[in-house]
Formats: structure tokens, sequence, C-alpha cells
């Protein structure tokens, strides 16, 4: 999918983002997430903007911008918290699949439900036992006649509480070898035999809502297997955990943004030994350190997001991007509470937070040390002898 960036457009949405940010999402923000509180408001004022399809195509009911923009807005949301950038990611990567190998009657369906927002939710592909190891799934699909039988259980599913669709991935062939050519994706919609069995407490990242999801003997009608034939599934999201990539490499961008301006603030009103600790070179040297760290995530951040615009794959960069991003980005948190001293300690700060965050970013949409085997794999690939 080559995506055209429309600037004057880009501009617009950018600018009714950081209104959003700054009328709706700060004022909440640390008490929501302190007590685990879910943002039904927000999610009322994304539909109404279009956020849940900002990157689904125009001609199925999105505003059909390109994947920089994309970044930008993340960034943005990060800047006030981060938590509700987790709103989108997972359930832009369903829509992005959809939009990639759905069939044209999948595209005409769910594609316009999932731009409104009507039809929200995200992705089921780690399980108790497989994260990084995706081919591991033992969730099964079995088909019986028009439907297939899901039986299996789904772990840390964002958006698994209160989403109410989600791209799943199962085995139909338990036997087939490799593993990955017996997985395929399934649109599933909530019902009967989908249980939420667990709502995870988390460190950061709160108030999206993670869960534990089980499945006994729920029913998709066969319809619903994207792409329309089994075995697809694994490649269909390994392609689009790209956007995630860029969407996790975006939303560390962000976090250390807000706790860099944070820093470099606090720096020139806190005074010690006479001075505003800016004026102290130990404390001038962090703050260089911090923001070329973040400039430098940033251009990773638009490299990768621009290189999928031009309809290129973009695993080495988005990967890249993020292993680079989340790495700075908790870094950049840790010196920023190092700068406010005990102030950055305590909660009246929104620092503790930028630190309690900024690790998921080296987890999830793959790990740090699985994006260096992605990394090196295309490495070689491209260096091959
Ligand atoms: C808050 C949160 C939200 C999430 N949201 C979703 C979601 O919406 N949908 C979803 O499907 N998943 C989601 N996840 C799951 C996330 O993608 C996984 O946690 C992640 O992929 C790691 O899998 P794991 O936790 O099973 O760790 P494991 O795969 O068990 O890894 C454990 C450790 O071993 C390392 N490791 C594993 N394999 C290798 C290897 N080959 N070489 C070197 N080191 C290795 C890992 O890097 C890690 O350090 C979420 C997780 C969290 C915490």
């Amino acid at each position: 999918m080559v995506v055209e960036a429309n600037l004057e457009l880009r501009t617009q949405v950018l600018r009714a983002v950081r209104e959003f940010v700054q009328r709706d999402v700060l004022p909440i923000a640390d008490r929501y997430d302190n007590d685990d509180i879910f943002p039904h408001e927000l999610v009322v004022t994304m539909k109404e903007m279009g956020l849940f399809g900002c990157i689904v195509p125009e001609e199925h009911g999105g505003l059909g911008l390109d994947f920089t923009t994309y970044a930008m807005i993340i960034e943005e949301i990060c800047k006030g918290w981060m938590s509700v950038s987790g709103i989108l990611n997972s359930h832009l990567i369903m829509a992005y699949t959809v939009a990639m190998t759905g069939t044209e009657e999948q595209k005409r369906h769910w594609l316009p439900l999932m731009a409104s927002g009507e039809k929200r939710g995200g992705l089921c592909l780690t399980e108790p036992n497989a994260g990084s190891d995706v081919q591991a799934i033992e969730m099964t699909a079995v088909r019986e006649g028009e439907e297939y039988v899901i039986n299996g259980t789904k772990m840390f599913v964002s958006n698994g509480e209160h989403g109410n669709t989600f791209l799943l991935l199962a085995k139909t062939d338990r036997d087939a070898r490799p593993p990955y050519k017996g997985i395929s994706a399934f649109i599933a919609e909530k019902g009967p035999g989908l249980e939420v069995s667990r709502h995870l407490d988390k460190l950061g990242y709160r108030g999206l809502d993670t869960s534990e999801l089980v499945f006994q003997d729920f029913r998709v009608p066969a319809e619903n297997l994207v792409g329309g034939e089994e075995g697809q599934g694994f490649y269909a999201v390994m392609s689009a955990l790209e956007l995630g990539r860029i969407n996790v490499a975006a939303r560390s961008v962000g976090v250390a943004t807000a706790a860099f301006e944070a820093a470099v603030k606090y720096a020139q009103q806190r005074k010690t030994f006479g001075k505003p600790i800016a004026q102290h070179q130990a404390i001038q040297i962090m703050l260089a350190d911090m923001a070329t760290k973040v400039a430098a995530a940033r251009l990773l951040t638009y490299d990768a997001a621009a290189k999928k615009d031009r309809g290129e794959r973009c695993d080495l960069e988005a990967g890249m991007a993020k292993l680079y991003a989340s790495e700075i980005c908790q870094q950049v948190a840790m010196d920023a509470m190092r700068i406010h001293g005990g102030y950055g300690y305590i909660k009246e700060f929104p620092l503790e937070r930028y630190y309690r965050d900024a690790p998921l970013m080296i987890i999830g949409e793959g790990t740090n040390e699985i994006q260096k085997l992605v990394i090196a794999r295309n490495l070689l690939k491209r260096y091959a002898i």
C-alpha cells in the first residue's frame, strides 16, 4: 500500500490531536493512570476525530493518512499519556491486516466498521506459553460446516476487556511443518464462548485494559477467515507488525520528549548552590545527551514510516527505530528523573509515570532481543555475499 503524504491534512490533523491532548488527555492522565481507569470519554472523542480509521483507505471510510502522519499522531498523544496510544495501536494493526490481506468482501464489510470505531479491538496473538515464539501457539480452529470452532487462551490482549472485535491467530493445521504454515487469522467478534478471564494489573500503561481471554468452543463464521485461505495468518500478521513497531517507536519518542521537556524546564527553575541547576555543566551534559537521543530516535521512526509510505517492506528500519527509540526512552525518562531529584520520585510530577511507561516499549511488539534478531536477519540478506 503506497500512501501519498497530504501535508495540509497532516497539519490539520496534528493540530486537532494537540488540542485533544491539551484539552482532554492531560487533565485526566495522572488520576486515570494511578487508579487504572479506562478513558471511555476519550474513545468517544477519538471516534469523532476519525482516529480509529486514520490509516484506513478513504474508499473504506478512513482518513487515508500516510504512516508518517500516523507516527506523528502517536508521538503527540504520548506526550500526554502513553496508554491512549494503545487504544489505537492493535486496533489499527487489525484494520491494516484486513486492508492488506482481506478479501474484497471482508474489506467492504469490516473496514468502515473498524474505521468508525464501531468495531473496536485488537490483536490476539500471544498465549500463556507463546510470546516471542508465535509459531508455538496452541489455540486451535477446527472447521465445522460454515463455522470454525476455536479453543485456547490468549494472554496480554490490549483492549481485551472494552474492545469488541479481535484479529485472532489460531492453528488450523497442528501438524504443519514448519508450524507457521498451519496458522490462520480470523476476525472474531465477542460472543458466547469468549470470556475475559483476567484483568492484568500493570506497572505502567495503566488505564488501558490488558486481559487474558479464554475461548471455549467459540464459533467464528468461516467467512471471517482473513483472506479466505487457511495457513496465511502468520505472514499476514508479521507484515502488519511493522506498523506496530513504528507505533512503539513513535510512542517512545513521545514519552521521551515529554520527559526531556519536563527536565529542561525544571532545570531552569530549581536552584542549588546559588544558581539554577541548568547552569551546572553536569546537568547541561545530561540535557544535551537526552535531546540528541530523542532527535535521533525521531529520525529513525520517520525514516521507517517513510519507507512504509513508499509501499516497501521496512522490517529492518522499523526494527531499528523500535529498538533504539525504546532503549533511549527508558534512559531519558531515568535522566529526567535524576534532574528532578527527589521530586522526580513522587506522584505530584508526571516523571514517575514516564518512568513506569518506558519499559513496556522494550517488551511490546517483539522484545528488543527479538528486534536485534530481525535486524540481523535483514542485514545478512541485504549484505549477502
Ligand atoms: C502491556 C502489554 C500489552 C500487550 N499487548 C498485546 C496484545 O495486544 N496482543 C498480543 O498478542 N500480545 C500483547 N502483548 C504481548 C507481548 O507482545 C509479549 O509479551 C512479547 O512479545 C514477549 O513475549 P513473552 O512475554 O511471552 O516473553 P518470552 O517470549 O517468553 O520472552 C522472555 C525473554 O526471553 C527473550 N527471548 C525469547 N526468545 C529469544 C531468542 N530467540 N533469543 C534471545 N532472547 C529471546 C525475550 O527477549 C525476553 O527477554 C502485550 C504485552 C504487554 C506486557
